[in-house]
């Protein structure tokens, strides 16, 4: 199917997409274009412009500063997966965007259009929200800071605004002693999440002294797992630890398990604590 008709703008710096978002109400912000594009082409989405902000560098790259990194909002998958920084410093976002779609979705496909799109089926907010990332947008009100807590509000929503930019994300570099892992049991078509986790633990003479895990695929937004955490906490990280801890994942799923032709919702329920423990086991691997 064609797209409804719609203008073209190319922005060349933040300044230009944001006078041009003004500009034009109702526009859409064009990223790498692998979400929008099938929309448009499917008529679910018909913007009267589009803006093009692919050419935006400093809207590009990965910095690991002061244990913060930051990320810029058109930094591919592509990019992400080959950063030596970023694997040093975030290794479960490296080893998520590494298992996005095939090479050329993650050679076009952005961090930036991947968490705006907000797919429940995607992996990098699943990361994101496991690791309490802060997303830098730009708006009519000037620039602000979302936690990740609050910006996926359900599915395929964000708190993004009309004429709001996500300009970058910023997470903090892993510590001593947290070891971090992302595991995902892959559509075969599309390889989209049916069920991704993303875990983080920390680790001090051999007790478990934080946890983070979040879920995605299996629920309407990436959601923090607080009981499998909880059950963590203060723990010696064994193989029945980890285990157990994974068992209380089905008190964090809710009642609102996603479920298609392809995979019931019991089915999901069912099987999302074996994943929890990968991810688990995983991440207390390299915790060590
Ligand atoms: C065949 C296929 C398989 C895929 N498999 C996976 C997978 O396994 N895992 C996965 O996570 N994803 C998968 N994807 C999605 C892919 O990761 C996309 O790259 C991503 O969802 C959208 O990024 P994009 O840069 O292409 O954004 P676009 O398609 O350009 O934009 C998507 C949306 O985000 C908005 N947007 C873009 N950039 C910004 C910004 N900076 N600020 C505000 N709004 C913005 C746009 O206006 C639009 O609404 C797959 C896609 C395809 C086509």
């Amino acid at each position: 199917m064609y797209s409804s008709p719609f203008d073209y703008y190319r922005a060349a710096t933040v300044d230009e997409a944001s006078a041009l978002l003004k500009k034009h109400p109702g526009a859409k912000l064009l990223a790498g274009g692998h979400s929008l594009i099938p929309l448009l082409k499917l008529r679910l989405a018909a913007p009267p412009a589009l803006i093009d902000i692919g050419r935006i560098a400093e809207l590009k790259g990965i910095t690991v500063k002061d244990g913060t990194i930051r990320i810029g909002a058109l930094t591919t998958h592509a990019d992400l997966a080959a950063s030596t920084a970023l694997r040093e410093s975030c290794p479960a976002l490296a080893e998520a965007a590494k298992q996005v779609g095939d090479p050329a979705v993650r050679n076009r496909g952005t961090i930036g259009g991947n968490v705006a799109h907000a797919d429940p089926a995607s992996d990098l907010p699943t990361v994101l929200t496991a690791l309490g990332a802060r997303f830098t947008v730009t708006g009519p009100r000037g620039t602000r800071t979302i936690d990740a807590g609050g910006f996926f509000t359900g599915m395929m929503t964000t708190a993004l605004e009309d004429r709001d930019l996500l300009s970058a994300i910023e997470i903090a570099a892993r510590q001593k002693g947290q070891g971090m892992a992302y595991v995902k049991f892959s559509h075969p078509a599309s390889r989209y999440a049916v069920i991704g986790v993303a875990a983080s633990v920390t680790v001090s003479s051999g007790t478990c002294t934080a946890a983070a895990v979040a879920i995605g695929g299996l629920v309407p937004r990436a959601t923090r797992a607080a009981s499998v955490e909880q059950a963590l906490i203060g723990q010696t990280l064994s193989a029945g630890t980890l285990a157990r801890a994974a068992s209380e994942v089905a008190r964090d799923l809710g009642t609102d398990i996603l479920g298609d032709l392809y995979a019931s919702a019991d089915y999901r329920k069912a099987v999302a604590p074996v994943w929890v423990k990968r991810a688990l086991a995983a991440a207390a691997a390299r915790g060590k």
